[in-house]
């Protein structure tokens, strides 16, 4: 991270990449729980390298159109399964215990249709998959959207959920930007 860039302190979505570069190891297998327009995917296609494999998720099928393109573009078509499936699924996919990372980005794909929007209960449901599927070590991505009601809702949730992991030996945090008019996305990040 550059202090001099103009994009400092970084946004979650940066900042979630940064720090989950260092624990993905080639040859890992790596959840996108939200692939959206797939930059998360192309991230996780990267670190895992030719040897390692990304399942991305996402219910929407413009989505998965625009984060095949991505990946392909990007020259890693051979390293993700993409899965046009709500993430609630993704332990019928992978052995527990076996997943080096998840990540999830709340909401809504901007410029597509918000009533596809991640919802509460199902996103609970899909984090304590995430949380069994997870080896040792592995960690836990989550962007939450609190600025509309919805998602704030949704973000309350999760951090409660969240939070909880902490007392079954996690280490959990939360980052997010202060001061501002709305209540501000924020990062949690948990390690198994
Ligand atoms: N990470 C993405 C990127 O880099 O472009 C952005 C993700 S966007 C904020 C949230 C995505 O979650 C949307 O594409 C939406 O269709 C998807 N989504 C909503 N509910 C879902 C579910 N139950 N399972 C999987 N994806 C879901």
């Amino acid at each position: 991270m550059n202090p001099a860039d103009p994009m400092f302190p970084p946004r979650p979505t940066a900042l979630a990449q940064e720090l989950l570069r260092p624990v993905i190891r080639p040859g890992d297998v790596v959840i996108d729980a939200t692939a959206g327009n797939g930059h998360d995917t192309v991230f996780l296609a990267e670190c895992v390298g030719e040897s390692g494999r990304v399942l991305a998720f996402d219910v929407q099928e413009a989505a998965l159109v625009s984060a095949r393109e991505r990946v392909a573009s990007a020259g890693f078509k051979n390293r993700v399964k993409f899965l046009h499936e709500s993430h609630v699924r993704m332990g019928e996919h992978v052995e527990a215990g076996s997943v080096a990372a998840v990540m999830f980005n709340l909401g809504y794909l901007p410029g597509e249709d918000h009533n596809l929007t991640t919802e509460g209960q199902e996103t609970l449901a899909a984090l304590e998959e995430a949380g069994k599927l997870l080896k040792p070590g592995g960690v836990l991505s989550v962007i939450c959207y609190p600025g509309h009601p919805a998602g704030a809702l949704e973000a309350a949730a999760v951090e409660t959920w969240m939070a909880a992991l902490a007392n079954s030996g996690w280490r959990v945090a939360r980052y997010g930007a202060v001061g501002t008019k709305r209540p501000a996305p924020f990062l949690l990040m948990g390690r198994r």
